[in-house]
């Protein structure tokens, strides 16, 4: 009896770490394409972990390209966003611009310009909630709504393909609800933390420190010091040999494996 109770105790356990709340600092994973099996990809259960385990053999010889994605967060915004698609141009940095459709609706020729830059659109959901927070059908409307109104200001193909929830906040049942509407899930390979009150100098640091190959990174698309610090940044990377992509083309020319298990590569100082 008591061996049963502890078995059911064990089961109801891992079925509620799986089920579990991750808000994804640590980015795990940075991809979520609609065919991959979410609950073995976040989970803890005993299942998923042999899963990742058995994959690691697999994808021994995974190559892992020297591609960064900067991808801006949120917006577009008035002030900062315009000085923002400036100093992307200057720097013949093409990046992924993940809108809050709300906001798309509010400043339509801002929307119009990301696309106008060749800078890639992607879906942030309409009014920004916690994804975690709501039903399959809440999350399911909020994506499709956010869509939609990117859509009458903008034709990029990746509105369609790619969303990243707010906050990082998601659980397996978030995951489940977007891949059917067959949407990739972006996370990121570092956090710079730019959306606290951070310096130029600051996010520089952070990003030498916590370099990946291949990289995806999360910064947002209305703050300053983000701004000040990308000239510095965007030469740093380059001088290292990294290749300046949308997240679109780093998907494409990688495997979610390699991004998911992107190396740790600081750059010197
Ligand atoms: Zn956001």
């Amino acid at each position: 009896m008591q061996i049963l109770i502890g078995a059911v105790f064990a089961a109801v356990l891992a079925l509620a770490g799986s089920l579990s709340f991750k808000h994804a600092t640590q980015a795990t994973p940075a991809l979520l394409t609609p065919d991959m099996n979410a609950a073995h990809t976040i989970g803890d259960d005993l299942g998923a972990r042999f899963d990742r385990f058995s994959q690691s053999f697999s994808h021994r010889d995974a190559v892992r390209p020297k591609l960064i994605a900067l991808t801006f967060d949120d917006g577009p915004y008035p002030m900062y966003t315009p000085l923002l698609l400036d100093e992307l141009r200057t720097l013949h940095v093409k990046a992924t611009f993940f809108l809050i459709g709300r906001d798309a609706e509010q400043w339509p020729e801002l929307t119009r310009r990301i696309q106008e830059d060749g800078n890639e659109i992607a879906d942030h959901t309409y009014s920004h909630p916690d994804l975690d927070h709501e039903s399959v059908a809440q999350v399911q409307e909020e994506v499709l709504h956010g869509r939609n109104a990117l859509l009458k200001f903008a034709s990029e193909p990746s509105i369609r393909d790619l969303m990243r929830p707010p906050h990082g906040r998601y659980t397996l049942q978030t995951l489940e609800a977007v891949q059917r509407l067959n949407y990739e899930v972006v996370l990121w390979t570092d956090d710079p933390g730019d959306w606290r009150t951070v310096t130029p100098a600051e996010i520089e640091a952070h990003m030498y420190r916590y370099a990946t190959t291949p990289e995806i990174a999360l910064l947002h698309s209305g703050k300053l010091p983000t701004i000040q610090a990308l000239p510095q940044i965007v030469a740093r990377f380059r001088a290292a040999g990294y290749t300046f992509v949308t997240a679109g083309e780093l998907i494409r020319r990688t495997t979610p494996y390699a991004l998911n298990h992107a190396a740790r590569t600081p750059l010197s100082s």
